[in-house]
């Protein structure tokens, strides 16, 4: 009985149950392209293709399921173990080889594969299975002992750096030695038995690095290269990159084991990547490139200059037109653009990997257009193939690709968007000095290793920015795309002698005053002086893509916009309103300044209503402005909301500038103007100025302040109506947090649109009502919906005051609170759902339950992210407001919220 029982629990544990391991070879997968979140994007789609009966290597597919086991368990558990003997042994079978054995040993890639491809993120180890002896039979069998031992280096080298840890830079010092002391200038020139002095050093290496042998047993390579694989997810380039891209760290990867087919055999060998059509213009072409005899990464890593995947038609037009054939193949099946890698062994052609590619926003619409035109796929699945923030490059200049011939030099990142055309420069001094002013405007490139804040002033005149180290996240990458500004970082293949203000790239060398273009949206670094193309948010393909996805949106997009350019612009780009128009901004400008602080320096309500009245027209012409250009739409004008303070000088200025007159001129008159506004400014000093005298606070204390205001926005309305301007005015009180304080606001607002209105002989509708931004107010939305017509959600300090983060300070915490996982994102760039949110959720229902008609909207920053945009278009606002260039996307987003719920799809976006 015992026996039976103990046999029982042995052969039915839970873990057999789990299938971790799935085959794919013989024409036949055990998975299918839809298994992403178990095979991985790679091995899904290693699965589709050979159920597809493409020619793609045998392998097998370690499900992620084993990745989050080893995370949680520190080792892959008995199950995975078995079930991948069962694989290797069923491939061996069908190979008729042994991993690492025999005559004609197996040899094998190890690669991993996320269910989101996260480009460089988990290197790939080729060749597993050579060993010292493995070694000479591949030799031998190939007849090729230059590509045998050239295999084996590589082996050691990738297992070295990815598994056991060891910089990519020791490796390469000693194969750079070795290529200087045999005067080989490629890789290729080394001959076999340079190459054998190669693995000899190679080993000693691993030996004095990871206090080791290179293990010499292929099963013990491939278990550790397995496990390495499992871990490389939580290394910190994956864990940045997964942050950046909003993907989740719970996932794992999947890791594909598969045979190895070799394109460094010689003459007919060959290997490449390519894309079914151009990811940068979206141009209906065969796009790539390849490389005769290589293997792996070559292709991409920049050691030797690939040719064009066109030449491939002249070299071996057969394998060619297969190529061609299958990769069309492989397009329709997926109804999307591939990006896909081959390696051609011997002229024969395999398919080692297949995904859909990535492109920039105005490929993306191309493609998506030509596909609904080709029956390929329905125009509301085109409106997904579109991230809303890719919009983004309709705004930007770009680079006229047709007026002369591309000529690329080195891909870096797509740093920051747009088009740069210029002389090079090296220092940030430089760039000054060259840069120019007005008429003389003289265009320059900086190009640096890397920016530090010392080269801002560099950064600041030039047209772009190039840097040959540094990634997405970089000071060059950040600070450019806060400037709008082109950037391309981490062009590794560029060397920047700053010495000799040289750039080496390619073997050509540039100088200072040399042109080279820079295109940020795709990362490319091209040679000359390219023409560049304005940005046109009227393009007839953005139109037309637009025009497929608005029909859907369901809530509203208005911009904030300040003075009447902007809200011009805004309209441009498709806005519906202002959502919110900031009336202190109206006060910095230059003639406004001085009557502002006359009014702050005002010692009692008389000084200060002489100095509104001075204000009174200059407001009322803005506003005139801002209604013209909104022709018929709504404006929400805030009243005055920032500390006082801000409006004059800083107290610490205040102090030298006195110091000084003292000093040089004691009996200036205007030394006692500088110490009463030091008096003033310490009065209105205050610790919190945030928390402090600010919003609706100043109008209470300062009720005059509100009636001017007032009375400028309503005489402007007055005034655009009598024109024939239709005009609706919607003026928000800020920063309330009692009904009191809504009232006592309404209630100025209301008597001075009467006294216009009778003044003038002529009413406009308007509305009064105001912003959340503190929880207080969320709380009691049905009181103050009892003053307020509208709410609007200034979820910028929603955030602050829920959180109780400072959002100026915050960056001493925040990269902590993110790298440790406590928060998810950033709560002030994408809105906080669970918090913010909620308060958003509950203020909107509360404040219908006493006004159903309440109008509700929202505009902070989050107006224009594209999950925000959609938890509002889920929680019933009525609109997003946003700054004007974030327009375009907020529409999109919220088209595409609304139509993922209509049609029911998920969306399936490439990410
Ligand atoms: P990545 O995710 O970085 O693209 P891959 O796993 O696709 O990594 O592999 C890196 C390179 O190695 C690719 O160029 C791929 O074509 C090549 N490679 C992977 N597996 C094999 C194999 N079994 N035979 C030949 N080349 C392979
Ligand atoms: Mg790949
Ligand atoms: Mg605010």
């Amino acid at each position: 009985m015992a026996t039976t029982m103990l046999q029982e629990t042995e052969t039915t544990p839970t873990q057999t149950s789990t299938k971790y391991v799935y085959f794919f070879g013989g024409g036949k997968a055990d998975g299918n392209g839809k298994m992403k979140d178990e095979l991985g994007g790679k091995g899904a789609g290693l699965a589709e293709m050979t159920n597809a009966g493409l020619p793609v290597p045998p392998g097998f597919t370690i499900q992620t399921e084993a990745c989050r086991e080893y995370m949680r368990q520190g080792a892959a558990s008995q199950a995975v173990d078995r079930q991948m003997e069962d694989a290797l042994r069923r491939l061996e079978q069908l190979q008729g080889q042994k991993l690492g054995k025999g005559d004609n040993p197996l040899l094998v890639s190890v690669r991993s594969g996320a269910k989101f491809s996260m480009p460089g993120m988990m290197d790939t180890i080729l060749n597993l299975g050579l060993n010292d002896e493995s070694v000479e039979s591949l030799a031998k069998r190939s007849n090729n002992p230059r590509f045998a031992y050239d295999s084996y280096r590589r082996l050691i080298q990738m297992f070295g750096n990815v598994v056991l840890d060891i910089e990519k830079e020791e490796f390469d010092k000693v194969f750079d030695a070795k290529k200087k002391q045999k005067k080989a200038k490629l890789d290729t020139g080394l001959d076999a038995k340079a190459l054998q002095e190669v693995i000899a050093e190679y080993k000693k290496v691993v030996k004095k690095h990871a206090k080791r042998d290179f293990p010499q047993d292929a099963h013990e390579q491939l278990v550790m290269a397995r496990d390495a694989v499992f871990r490389s997810w939580q290394n910190d380039r994956a864990k940045h990159y997964r942050r950046i891209n909003n993907i989740s760290d719970d996932l794992g990867t999947a890791v594909n084991v598969q045979a190895m087919v070799f394109g460094n055999l010689g003459d007919t060998s060959a290997t490449g990547v390519g894309f079914t059509r151009n990811p940068a213009t979206g141009d209906k072409e065969f796009y790539g490139e390849f490389l005769m005899n290589a293997q792996g990464e070559d292709v991409v890593s920049g050691v030797r200059t690939p040719l064009p995947i066109l030449e491939l038609q002249k070299i071996m037009p057969e394998v060619f037109g297969q190529l061609r054939e299958i990769t069309s193949r492989m397009e329709r099946h997926y109804r999307d653009v591939q990006d896909f890698e081959f390696t051609i062994q011997d002229g024969k052609l395999y398919m080692l990997q297949t995904r859909n590619g990535k492109r920039t926003g105005r490929a993306a619409v191309r493609v998506a257009i030509q596909m609904v035109e080709e029956g390929l796929i329905t125009k509301e699945e085109a409106i997904f193939r579109l991230e809303p923030n890719q919009l983004y490059d309709f705004l930007v200049p770009r680079l006229d690709e047709k007026s002369a011939k591309i000529e690329v030099l080195a891909q870096g990142l797509p740093a920051s968007p747009g088009a740069a055309v210029g002389q090079i420069v090296f220092t940030a001094d430089e760039a000054v000095a060259k840069a120019g002013h007005g008429a003389k405007k003289n265009p320059v490139i900086l190009v640096r290793a890397e920016t530090t804040p010392e080269d801002i002033h560099g950064m600041e005149v030039a047209a772009g920015i190039l840097t040959s180290r540094g990634g997405m996240t970089s000071h060059a990458a950040v600070v450019t795309r806060g400037m709008g500004k082109c950037c391309v970082a981490g062009a590794g293949d560029i060397e920047v002698i700053e010495k000799t203000r040289q750039m080496r790239v390619k073997g050509q060398v540039f100088k200072d005053g040399d042109w080279i273009s820079l295109d940020g949206t795709t990362g490319r670094v091209i040679t000359g002086r390219l023409k560049t193309m304005d940005a046109k948010p009227d393009d007839p393909e953005l139109l037309k893509f637009m025009s497929w996805a608005e029909p859907f949106r369901k809530i509203g997009v208005r911009a904030n916009a300040d003075i009447p350019r902007d809200a011009i612009q805004a309209r441009a780009f498709g806005a519906e309103g202002i959502g919110l128009c900031r009336t202190e901004h109206m006060f910095f400008g230059e003639e406004k300044l001085p009557h502002m602080r006359a009014m702050i320096m005002a010692r009692d309500e008389k000084e200060r209503r002489a100095a509104l009245k001075k204000l009174l027209p200059m407001q009322r012409s803005d506003f005139i402005g801002v209604f013209k250009a909104m022709d018929g739409f709504p404006v929400t004008i805030r009243t005055l909301d920032p500390p006082l303070h801000e409006f004059l000088p800083r107290r610490e200025d205040l102090m030298v500038e006195i110091a000084v007159l003292e000093a040089t001129k004691p009996k200036s008159p205007k030394l006692s103007q500088l110490r009463t506004m030091l008096r003033r400014v310490e009065e209105l000093h205050e610790f919190n100025p945030m928390l402090g005298h600010r919003g609706c606070r100043l109008g209470i204390t300062y009720p005059e302040i509100t009636e001017m205001q007032a009375q400028a926005i309503f005489e402007a309305a007055v005034a655009v109506a009598k024109d024939g301007v239709k005009v609706k005015p919607e003026v928000m009180i800020p920063l309330t947090a009692t009904l009191k304080e809504m009232a006592n606001q309404a209630a100025i607002v209301h008597r001075v649109a009467k006294e216009v209105f009778k003044d003038k002989g002529r009413t406009v509708d308007y509305l009064v009502g105001t912003m959340i931004e503190l929880p207080r107010a969320a709380l009691v939305a049905d009181e103050i919906a009892k003053e307020a017509e509208f709410f609007s959600f200034g979820t910028n300090d929603l955030t602050q005051t829920t959180f109780g983060f400072s959002r100026d300070d915050v960056n001493k915490i925040l990269p902590t609170y993110l790298a440790e996982g406590i928060l998810k994102q950033d709560p002030f760039a994408v809105l906080d759902r669970e918090g913010v949110g909620q308060l958003v959720r509950m203020a909107t229902e509360r404040g219908r339950k006493t006004r159903p008609e309440l109008k509700v909207g929202i505009c902070g920053e989050h107006g224009g992210e594209p999950s925000s945009v959609e938890f509002c278009h889920q929680n019933g606002l009525n609109y997003v407001s946003c700054s004007p260039f974030r327009v375009l996307t907020a529409r999109l987003a919220a088209a595409q919220a609304a139509a993922s719920e209509k049609l029911k799809v998920e969306g399936g976006r490439t990410k």
